[in-house]
């Protein structure tokens, strides 16, 4: 018997929980814990026991087909970076508390690498000089550390975690398209291929950088992405999507009116006293923006500003104003607006109030608010910027129908780079004539250890996980009714060497446990088929055979289950 194909349930440490953990919210954070697949060591840090890593090693086992298959090469990169790469593409300051900093004992500075786009264009800048040797794609699977604000969920956001990331190198723009592609299409095929259900969306590039990008997001409510979708194909992070919004005109005949709104400083409060939808106001907002000067910027009533978007249009370290500040700049909350804003105030709006000509807004005065107010004529943006988060019922900027809104895990993503690091580092190449130019790159990331999460949140039920057979940690779990029973312990045995035969790996649950307890662990680690061997069946000839997935039991001759179940089991592998 091929031992690393089956398992005694009786020494497997899978150490198992009966009640859910308190500290976990999420079901797979709770099922991962309950099922004794990890154990939390620190914040956002865990151990991977063996059921969790069985799991790993089979997405990671598609990934290296996938990548294999476009003709990525796999490589390992030194974790442990040297400052001076990080000071050389100016992130040593730019990624901030979240790089995890160490020193040497000669005091140089190192990190611990979150992505090592530095590393590697630090090694082809050397290798690599001609065209000729170009395209070039390499990858590494490898543990990376991120310090993160809020580690949480589980293996979702770690302080480590597992990251599958590859670069690639090319002389032309058409050759990172083609690369990027292959790309794109193998990160699709990885989350199929892993059960995960995933939609590409439109992303902003953070702090990679570069400008094109697709994130792979597994639709999931438990995942911390908002994204917007429409049926034509269209689908964005909120933090990318640039949609056009349903602006209502404000009440009035377009003339400039002061109304006074006693008690009014909210959005819910002024369209209600106006007798409007909450799309027909304009909300205010006021913020310091990087450079440290005051900004007041106006959007739709009912969208909420994103601060990813945000930050690229006030800089990075914006904030919105305290209480302080909006005394200091003389303006008043709950009646800010843009008509009559104090000196030294600049005005901006979002893009999707271009066209409106009748706003409902604050006067810049207690009390006080404007109907009627128009652009161009009451006041003037210095710039209209695209700063609101999409929502459902947005319109698709491909089709014009109304976007429907979801909640995803980010799984993976892929970037076009540009030359952002091959310029800061140097690496070039000389083209046919002889002349030099940076390379032009590509990066591909996938979270490895997050899609562990990312499958569970998509397979489990009241009972626990439901495993899609290609990435089970066990395909099969042969479970003997009575243990030491002279007629039911052989067939067991029996059946379990004949799957393991046939190529299927197995855990034989041979604890002296009740049937009860059998089956409730067993649907808990959700092996996709449990193999039932009880005295009543066997007289009849018969084991009985439970799909996890539905639930479904059927009864199989003993001398046909286990050709029967490979079968089935090999059938469904991808
Ligand atoms: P997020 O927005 O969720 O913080 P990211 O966009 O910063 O992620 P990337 O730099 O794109 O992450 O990293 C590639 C992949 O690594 C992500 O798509 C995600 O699946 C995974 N990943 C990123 N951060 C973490 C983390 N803290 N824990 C687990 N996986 C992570
Ligand atoms: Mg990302």
């Amino acid at each position: 018997m091929k031992t690393s194909s089956c398992i005694r349930m009786s020494s497997l440490y899978a150490p198992t929980l009966k009640e859910d953990p308190a500290e976990a919210e999420l079901a797979s954070h709770k099922l991962m814990l309950r099922a004794g697949m990890i154990r939390k060591m620190a914040s956002g840090l865990y151990s991977y026991l063996p059921l969790a890593w069985r799991v790993i090693s089979k997405i990671e086992a598609v990934v290296r087909d996938e990548m294999d298959g476009i003709g990525a090469q796999e490589m390992l990169l030194p974790i442990l970076t040297p400052a001076e790469l990080w000071h050389e593409s100016g992130r040593w300051d730019k990624y901030g508390p979240e790089l995890m900093r160490t020193k040497d004992r000669h005091d140089r500075d190192f990190c611990l690498g979150p992505t090592h786009e530095e590393t590697v264009t630090a090694l082809v800048r050397n290798e690599l000089h001609s065209y000729k040797q170009l395209p070039v794609t390499l990858y590494q699977i490898q543990t990376k550390f991120r310090d993160e604000l809020r580690p949480r969920f589980g293996l979702m956001r770690g302080r480590e975690f597992i990251m599958k990331d590859g670069y690639s190198f090319h002389a032309d723009q058409e050759s990172l398209q083609r690369t990027y592609d292959d790309m794109r299409a193998a990160y699709a095929r990885v989350c199929e291929r892993c059960g995960i259900r995933a939609l590409p969306v439109a992303a902003d590039t953070g702090q990679i950088g570069g400008s094109t990008s697709v994130e792979f997001m597994a639709i999931a409510d438990a995942g911390e992405a908002e994204l917007v979708w429409c049926d034509c194909g269209f689908a964005a992070d909120t933090e990318a999507a640039t949609c056009a919004v349903r602006v209502e005109e404000g009440p009035g005949d377009g003339t400039l009116q002061k109304v006074a709104t006693p008690g009014c400083g909210t959005i819910e409060s002024i369209a209600a006293f106006f007798g409007v939808p909450q799309e027909a106001t304009r909300k205010a907002l006021a913020l310091i923006d990087a450079a440290g000067e005051p900004v007041v910027c106006i959007v739709p009533g009912d969208h909420e500003m994103n601060d990813c978007k945000a930050e690229h249009a006030f800089g990075e370290g914006y904030h919105m104003m305290t209480d302080e500040e909006l005394a200091q700049y003389g303006l008043h909350k709950g009646s800010m607006g843009p008509v009559g804003l104090p000196a030294g105030v600049r005005l901006v709006a979002d893009v999707s109030l271009k066209d409106s000509q009748s706003w409902l807004v604050g006067a810049n005065e207690d009390g006080f608010h404007y109907t009627g107010a128009r652009p161009g004529r009451d006041f003037q943006p210095t710039a209209w910027v695209d700063v609101i988060t999409a929502r459902e019922g947005d319109v698709c900027p491909t089709c014009g129908k109304p976007l429907h809104a979801a909640r995803g895990i980010e799984c993976s993503q892929v970037f076009q780079l540009g030359t952002k690091y091959s310029e800061a580092l140097g690496a070039l190449y000389t083209d046919a004539n002889g002349d030099e130019h940076p390379m032009i790159m590509g990066c591909y990331g996938i979270g490895v250890s997050r899609m562990v999460a990312a499958i569970i949140e998509q397979h489990n039920d009241e009972h626990g996980i439901v495993w899609p057979v290609c990435v089970a940690p066990y395909e099969v779990s042969v479970i003997p009714l009575t243990v030491g029973d002279d007629v039911i312990a052989p067939v067991a045995e029996r059946l379990t060497a004949e799957l393991v035969d046939a190529g299927i790996q197995v855990v034989l649950d041979d604890r002296k446990e009740r049937p009860g307890v059998k089956f409730a662990d067993n649907d808990l680690m959700g092996f996709p088929y449990q193999l039932v061997v009880g005295k009543k069946a066997l007289a009849e000839g018969n084991v009985e055979v439970k799909d996890r997935a539905t639930g479904e039991r059927e009864l199989i001759a003993v001398d046909e289950v286990a050709k029967v179940l490979a079968e089935r089991v090999i059938s469904q592998r991808k």
